[in-house]
């Protein structure tokens, strides 16, 4: 029979996928459920974008190309970096992969000895600590209160760091709890790592452009450019430019860390896709005239949705800056029974009497390191969303 790896069996099965196949075969069942757990945009790529690589296709751009990236797509990069982020990076420092998934493991893989510690601020993105544990690594989640925005404090970071850290992430805007943090939010969690040179710091701003209120969106390498030869800043085209499939990540950094990346890369899928590159290299300097448009519609649900939730009694929901999540306090209905006899122990059995008895699939906070809440993705239409607030706020009414 077989036996997964050492390495493998530490992974859990995604409790996200878990909750989707549940969902899944309620309504092949014929229940009409709304799935609010996907963690993409829910529209096209855009006409120009997807034109771009029909053209590659015609070109004949179907063959590897330089293994983390070409030439034309890393240029495109190093504008985006110049344009949006005031960074400038050398074509050697810029590495491009399958997603900004596959940057963040081959930073790992090219990075970690066995045993070394990755801090994490939680609420985190799961596949953080997946990826630590895959690759070797132990991560160290440092719980940040909703009270504090759910932002790290720079006291705790400090406390937190040992000699066996090697890592710190930040992801701004947050998936799972939208949280951004301002170029003045981000200082004296700068200050701290300036202070541990052993340290490197990654940074995932994959949602840097869905981002509301008019703020200005900050990331650390340029708030502190004391901290850019130890930082990988991470991006993508996925969440912004509605390119999930495509496959497409990016990171910016050192050239040595850069260059041990490209040969994890190199023995694992040898180059991205040719053709999503040509795709990606649009959308990075082609008009970025939709993302405003986008940022519009998404901040208009995460009013609606906000709204909704604080008016439940029993829950209650911070704003979030940006993204497309919101991450709700469940604590109040903690303790109290369903029609059907079940008491709600932890958030995973309200997000279960949710989807069982309500019909509304959703995620609990405990996926994400920080407990008791529950993500909401509101990437779906204006009707889905009042549908499934109005479901949840019946499902709270009719706890006893
Ligand atoms: N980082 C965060 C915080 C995410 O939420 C996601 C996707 O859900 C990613 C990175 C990965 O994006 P991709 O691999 O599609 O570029």
């Amino acid at each position: 029979a077989f036996a997964p790896s050492q390495r493998i069996r530490a992974i859990g099965v995604s409790e996200i996928l878990r909750i989707t196949d549940h969902a899944n075969a309620l309504r092949r069942a014929g229940r009409p459920v709304i799935v609010l757990g996907a963690g993409e945009p829910d529209f096209e790529t855009p006409e120009h974008i997807r034109a771009a690589a029909t053209r590659a296709i015609a070109r004949g751009e179907t063959r590897y190309t330089v293994l983390d990236g070409s030439n034309e797509m890393k240029t495109a990069v190093r504008h985006k970096f110049q344009r949006d982020n005031a960074l400038d990076y050398a074509l050697d420092e810029i590495s491009v992969s399958a997603g900004a998934k596959q940057v963040i493991f081959n930073a790992l893989m090219a990075s970690l000895e066995p045993g070394d510690e990755v801090i994490l601020p939680a609420p985190y993105w799961t596949s953080y600590a997946d990826i630590v544990r895959i690759c070797g690594g132990v991560p160290v989640v440092l719980p940040c209160s909703e009270a504090r925005g759910f932002r790290l404090d720079a006291g705790q970071l400090d406390a937190a760091i040992t000699p066996r850290t090697r890592w710190v992430f930040l992801n701004s805007p947050s998936n799972p709890s939208g949280t951004a943090y301002s170029a003045a939010q981000l200082r004296p969690l700068t200050e701290v790592l300036l202070r541990h040179p052993q340290v490197w710091l990654l940074a995932d701003d994959i949602y840097e452009h869905i981002l509301y209120d008019g703020l200005a969106f900050a990331t650390p390498a340029a708030v502190e450019p004391g901290l850019r030869e130890r930082t990988l800043t991470v991006n993508g085209v996925s969440k912004a430019y509605a390119m999930t499939g495509w496959r497409i990540g990016y990171g910016a950094g050192p050239r040595d860390l850069i260059a041990a990346m490209a040969v994890v890369q190199s023995q694992s899928t040898s180059c991205p896709s040719s053709v999503s590159q040509a795709a990606a290299i649009e959308a990075l300097t082609g008009s970025q005239a939709l993302i405003g448009a986008r940022r519009a519609d998404f901040e208009a649900r995460r009013d609606v949705v906000v709204e909704a939730l604080n008016a439940i009694r029993g829950l209650h929901c911070r704003r979030p800056e940006g993204a497309f999540y919101t991450y709700a306090s469940c604590a109040g209905v903690l303790g109290r029974s369903t029609r059907r006899g079940m008491r709600l122990q932890t958030d995973a059995d309200f997000c279960r009497y949710l989807l069982e008895d309500f019909e509304v699939a959703v995620v609990p906070g405990s996926v994400f390191g920080l407990a008791p809440y529950f993500r909401i993705s509101y990437a779906t239409s204006m009707a889905q969303l009042q549908e499934a607030c109005a479901r949840i706020s019946a499902a709270c009414a009719a706890l006893e």
